[in-house]
Formats: C-alpha cells, structure tokens, sequence
C-alpha cells in the first residue's frame, strides 16, 4: 500500500504531498514516522491506496506508524484544505490545529493502570502464606489493582502467583479527567414559552445559522443545552464554545450536571494531561460533547449534529496568531460539511452578525425578557467632570459612594468595573514631563503597587520604580491613571470594615486563580469584587446588587471603528451582573462624556437603536459591514529590515491599486499605532476594500515577502488594530 504524507514541519517549501510505502495497517488519519532528507520526521497520513504516483523504486517506506487510532478525522482533510488555501498557511500548519500539541511534541502519554486478573486456583506450597493471602484475595475479587495489591501481600507474593499462572497481569487506560467526581445528574428545566418557540425556530429553520439574540439572563443557556442534547439523542455530536471557559466555573458544573462524562472540556486551564486524555475521549466517541474556548472548534469530532458560539460578539473568536482565523468563518465550514445548524447568541450581538440576520441570511431570534420577568438593573449615569468641579478628585462619583454604602450596609454585594489592572496606568515626571516607557515595547509602564514596580503589560518586563525622575532628577513623580489596585486602596480608606476582592491578571495567575477569587465571593467571603473585563463575562451571583462601571468611555476612545461597538457591549455585559435574582440591581455608569449616543442607547438597553445608528454611521463613512479592512502587518527586529520589506510589499499592494482603483476605498501605509512590541518594529499597510475579491493577492505579496528577516501577516478586520 502506499500512503501520502503531509509532513510536520511549518515551512512553505515542503507544503506538498509525498508518497511513502505502508503497511495495509495504515489508515488515513495517522500519525506516521517518515524519512525525510536524511532524517525522520512526523507526518499525517491523508489517504492511502493501492497505487502509486511514482515509480515503486523511488518510493521509501514509512518508519513507524504511531501505536494509536487514527488522530485525524477524515473532515479534518477538506477543513485543511479551505483553511490552508484561505488563509495561505503550510497545510501542517493547519493540521497542527486538529491535534493537542502535547501529542505531537510527545510531552505526554496516557497512562495506564495495571491490574491482575484471576485465572485459576494454583497449589501454592504452605510456607508461602504470603501469595495464598492474595490467592483467596484474587479468587474472590476477580480483578484486582495490581500496585495496591503490592503493597498489601508484597510484591514478590502478587509476582509469583501471576508467575505461576494463578493470574494475569493486564493494562488499562486511564483518563485524567478535569470532571473530577461525578456530580450530581440534573434534568433538564421545563422550558418556558418562549425557548419551546426559539428551539422550534431552529429546528424548522432552512439557514444554517441561527443568531439568538436575548437579554441577559433570558435563558440562552438553556437553549443551547436542548439543542446539544437533542443532537446526542440522534446520535451526533456537539461543539460548544465560550470566549473564557476558565472564567466561567458555574457553566462547567452545570454542564457536568447535565451531560456527566459525556462531555470534555479543552481549555488552556488544564493540565497537558488532562488536555490529551479529554481530547482522546473525544476522538473515541466516549465523549461526544466538545466544550471550550475557540480552539475547541478543531474538536475530533465526526458527524456533528450542532455548533454553539456563545457570547459571538467577543473577540477572542479570532484568533491572533497564524493562521489568524476567525471562529465563526471555521464554524461555518463545519457547519456546512455536517449540514448541521450553528447557532450563535449574544445579549450584544456584533454589527455584522446582527445586519446579516436583518438581511435574512442568518436565522434571527429574539428574547426580549429574563427568565424571572425581573427588569433590567437600572443604569444611573454619574457626570465625572460635575464632581471634579465638586472637588471631588477621588475614582468614586458620589452616587457611587451612596450606592456603595446602602449595599454595604444591607449585607449585599457589588462589583466595580475598571478595565486597568496595575496601581496607576503611567508615571510622570511633574517636572519635566518624562513619562516610564518600556525599552522593548512602544507603551508606557504601569506602576503595581504591591511589587513596587513598573510592569510593561505587553511583554511582562518589570522595572524598579525609580526614586527620582531619570531625565532630570526631579522628585515629583506622579501617578496616572487609575487603576485596580488603587481602587482597592481608596475602597479600603472609604469602607474600611468592606472586605474587598480583586481580580485581574495579577491576581489570576495558576491553575485555578480565577476559580478561587470567584468561588470566595460567590461564598459571599467578599463584599466587594474589583476587577477588570475578566469579571464582565457570564457570572451569576445571586446577591450582588450594584455594579459600578469606572471608565465607561475608556474604550470609547480608542481609534477602531469598533469602539462605539465595544463601549455598547461591555456596559451592557456588566450591567447585566447586577439584580439576577431576588432584589432589584443598580448600576452606575461613570462618564466624562454623558451626552454620548452610545452611552444613551446602553442605558435604556436600547440594541436596536443603538444597531440602527451604528449601520447607519457604517454605511455612509465606508466602515465594515460595508467594506473590508485589510491589514498587512510588517514586522522586524530591525528597521531597516521592516522598512524593505514594507517597501516591496507597498509597491505591490499599490499596483494592484493601479489596476483595480475601484476596489479600494482607502490605503496607506504608516507605523503601526504601538510602533514597538517586545522588541519587533512594527509598520502596516492599511486599506479598506469594497470586497474581498483581492484577498487573494494581498495574500499572495504578503507570503512572497515574509521572510526570516521580516515578518508580513495579513489580518482581516482586525479585533484590534494598535
Ligand atoms: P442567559 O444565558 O440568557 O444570560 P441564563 O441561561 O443564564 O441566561 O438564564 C438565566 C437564569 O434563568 C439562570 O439562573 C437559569 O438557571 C434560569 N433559567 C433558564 N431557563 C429556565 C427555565 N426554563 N426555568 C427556570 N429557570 C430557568
Ligand atoms: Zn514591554
């Protein structure tokens, strides 16, 4: 038989198909060892027959076949092959995506357990009271542990009896899994009116995506696990996505109640073995539910009967590194390839998704209540430049304050919004003006309070904070920006008996960081939760009532025509943790810029208002859904370097300007807005287009110029553009 290899290695030059000699044992789908230029190297077998495209003397055969069922799943191939072509990306590239890269480095085994099992009543002579012990132990058993048997009869006793035949020492597999006990098993509820209507929607829909949009708390959740479960029912399998799985413990245990083993979850919070043993569950069939973060949409799963996105707005569906994909085009294909629906939700669904479902190209479904009828928490917009002119210079406007005290002082809990971690976002020199920048990125340095330092939040270097101003040698060295860990200090001096929880990135670090913060508060240990956007997301905790929002128009600012999008969705994603059960919530929102028609649309929970003006704005300036925004980023250690590369790929992109002027709306090249990270000049070439029918060419110049001197990528409205 001859088998046809695509091998492991990352490089454009190779990114062929090569033949090699099998045995008839080799299946499409396995990982192989094969000769390649004088070495032996991992490769992915694609298909295998009887025949063979090149002269049988020219061909080697294949090393060693991995002593496994076949890793890949035969969709996977047709994935590889629109992915690789798409995105302009070696098909290994692609393939490494399918398979846990634990596996492919060999980092991890599965671990087996032995056991022994009882084959017959040997004679065993009086004096080896020892192995007659365990004798009547494995008789009346049957099957038996074999390490803890050693350590009750010995070693040498359990030995000699398997030794002897008594019994027969035997291998099983065993799953680490992040499950961990069975919980308890829960029903699913008795839907409401208006969920039977959203699932009949579904099923009787002809379009293969489902966009539900409803409110926060109205009971997606629910929705999804019909339809996950209504897909195994049939005998198909699932995907389930979630921007943050490992923010998310209450999703897990309700997902374990519902599904048990059923279900794996692959996400980054596992252990490598836990990862690999969860994602063999999955390629078995013992599993049949996948649940993860975005790249759990590469799951090993055949004969998918749903996708779900959950939270589809977020941006962490697209991925930043090569190949930069975006989860919903991945989903998409997938879809299509199983004939299956896919379904997204989101109480803030993201413009392009929600003009697609008005257009009718997407199913759209809409909840307008929660589930409990409750209203939503009221939003109160404090005016920040008022309380300046108030004397007021402190992070908290007044009706924070008051707010913060009536909850206080009720025994309930609240949540403070700020998207900066750190102590202060910059230092600056009251003399000179010098502020902190990190030497390998193009960003100010943060100040962290509790290491006493300066922290660069793109590469992680940290920096002595200096006594005296470095340029001038003055001393008044000022803080700012605020950020979390000063709010916690003036919390501390405002509510000195409030007992305050922060949550961030510095706070979250280790395998169960966010786990504990929001397990103590859910425990009510905490009557305050600080934290960042790590806290915005999907939590329910019954009695918080206030949520205050900090920064409101920190994002408003920034110059991505998403910002308005963005400023829309965290409020009312925050918002939404306020009031979810029992007593009414509140919410104040604290701005520098009140009369905003994003924060007007937020506060009245407005989407469709807010979507009409957002389409609107889009269409007349050009925007996406109107156009695509293409990037080409350049990247290098040197200038120099960048700046050639930057040239050449400019004096393409230019040509095809020449030759197509009515694709393109706009284009320049220019310093990326943070002209440094860890160390990498940064420059782009940036255009908007009428289409995509360019891509293809932009992709192809940016491949011909990347190279080991300078990096050029291209990124396809990009979630985020500094
Ligand atoms: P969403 O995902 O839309 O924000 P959730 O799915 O979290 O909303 O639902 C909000 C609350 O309502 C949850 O506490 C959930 O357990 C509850 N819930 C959902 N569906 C039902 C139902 N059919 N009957 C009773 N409670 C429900
Ligand atoms: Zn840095």
């Amino acid at each position: 038989m001859y088998a046809r290899v695509i091998v492991d290695i990352a490089h454009g030059s190779v990114d062929k198909i090569f033949e090699y000699s099998c045995e008839d044992s080799v299946k499409a789908g396995c990982r192989v060892k094969v000769p390649f230029g004088g070495r032996v190297i991992d490769g992915f077998v694609m298909e295998v027959s009887d025949k063979s495209e090149y002269p049988p003397s020219k061909i080697k055969p294949v090393s060693a076949v991995y002593d496994e069922p076949p890793a890949l799943v035969p969709e996977c191939f047709s994935l590889m092959q629109s992915m690789a072509k798409r995105y302009r990306v070696p098909k290994a590239v692609v393939l490494r995506l399918f398979i846990p890269s634990e596996m492919r480095l060999g980092k991890v085994r599965e671990i087996y357990k032995k056991r022994v099992k009882f084959i017959s009543d040997i004679p065993l002579s009086k004096s080896a009271a020892k192995q007659k012990q365990f004798l009547e132990f494995l008789q009346a058993e049957k099957d038996v542990d074999y390490t803890i048997s050693c350590d009750q009869f010995g070693r040498g006793a359990v030995n000699s009896v398997i030794e002897k035949g008594g019994g027969e020492l035997y291998r099983v597999r065993v799953n680490r899994s992040p499950l961990g006990g069975e919980e308890e098993r829960e029903q699913g509820k008795t839907l409401t009116p208006a969920q039977v209507d959203a699932l009949n929607s579904i099923k009787s829909s002809v379009q293969t995506v489902q966009l539900i949009h409803g409110v926060t708390g109205s009971g997606k959740t629910e929705i999804y696990l019909n339809a996950i479960a209504a897909a195994v029912k049939q005998g198909k399998t699932a995907i389930f996505l979630v921007p943050e799985i490992s923010l998310t413990p209450q999703m897990l245990s309700q997902l374990r109640r519902r599904f048990g083993g059923g279900a794996a979850i692959l996400h980054s919070g596992l252990s490598a073995g836990e990862r690999f043993d969860e994602w063999w569950r999955l390629r078995t069939g013992e599993a049949r539910i996948a649940i993860g973060a975005r790249s759990a949409i590469f799951a090993p799963l055949e004969n998918l009967g749903v996708i779900i996105i959950d939270e589809e707005h977020d941006s962490s569906y697209f991925s930043e590194s090569s190949p930069r994909y975006s989860t919903l085009d991945i989903a998409k294909m997938r879809a299509e390839y199983n004939g299956c629906k896919l379904i997204l939700g989101s109480a803030t669904p993201s413009v392009e998704s929600y003009a697609l479902a008005k257009k009718g190209e997407y199913n759209l479904i809409t909840l307008t209540e929660r589930i409990n009828g409750r209203p939503m928490p009221e939003i109160e917009i404090a005016d920040m430049r008022k309380e300046v002119k108030r004397g007021n210079n402190s992070a908290f406007s007044q009706a924070l304050r008051d707010e913060l005290k009536d909850t206080l002082d009720g025994g309930r809990q609240a949540i403070i919004f700020l998207n900066r971690r750190g102590y202060s976002h910059t230092v600056i020199c009251q003399e000179c003006g010098y502020v902190a920048t990190c030497e390998h990125c193009d960003v100010s340095l943060a100040y962290h309070s509790e290491e006493n330092c300066l922290k660069c939040h793109y590469c992680g270097t940290k920096y002595r904070m200096p006594k005296a101003c470095p340029e001038c040698g003055g001393l008044h060295l000022r803080y700012g920006g605020t950020g979390t860990q000063k709010v916690v200090a003036d919390l501390k001096s405002a509510f000195p008996q409030a007992r305050i929880l922060r949550m961030d990135n510095d706070t979250t670090s280790g395998k169960e960081g966010h786990y504990k913060i929001l397990k103590s508060f859910g425990d009510h240990k905490a009557d305050i939760l600080v934290g960042t956007q790590m806290i915005a997301k999907g939590h329910d905790f019954p009695s918080v009532t206030l949520v205050g929002i900090l920064d409101a128009d920190m994002s408003l600012h920034f110059s991505d025509y998403r910002a308005g999008e963005r400023t829309f969705q965290l409020i009312t994603q925050v918002s939404g943790r306020s009031g979810r059960a029992g007593e009414a919530g509140r919410v104040v929102l604290q701005t520098s810029c009140p009369e905003n028609y994003i924060l007007r649309y937020a506060v009245n929970y407005d989407y469709e208002g807010f979507f009409n003006n957002e389409i609107a704005l889009r269409e007349t300036t050009q925007f996406p859904p109107f156009s695509l925004i293409v990037r080409v980023m350049v990247t290098a250690e040197e200038d120099r370097f960048a700046l050639e590369a930057l040239k050449k790929v400019w004096f393409d992109i230019d040509g095809l300007r020449q030759n197509r002027p009515e694709k393109f709306i706009f284009l320049n090249k220019m310093h990326s807005p943070i002209k440094k990270i860890q160390g990498k000049v940064r420059y782009q070439v940036l255009m908007r287009l009428t289409d995509d029918g360019l891509l293809e060419e932009i992709y192809d110049i940016s491949v011909k110029h990347s190279s080991d001197n300078a990096l050029v990528y291209v990124e396809e409205n990009p979630a985020n553009l500094s």
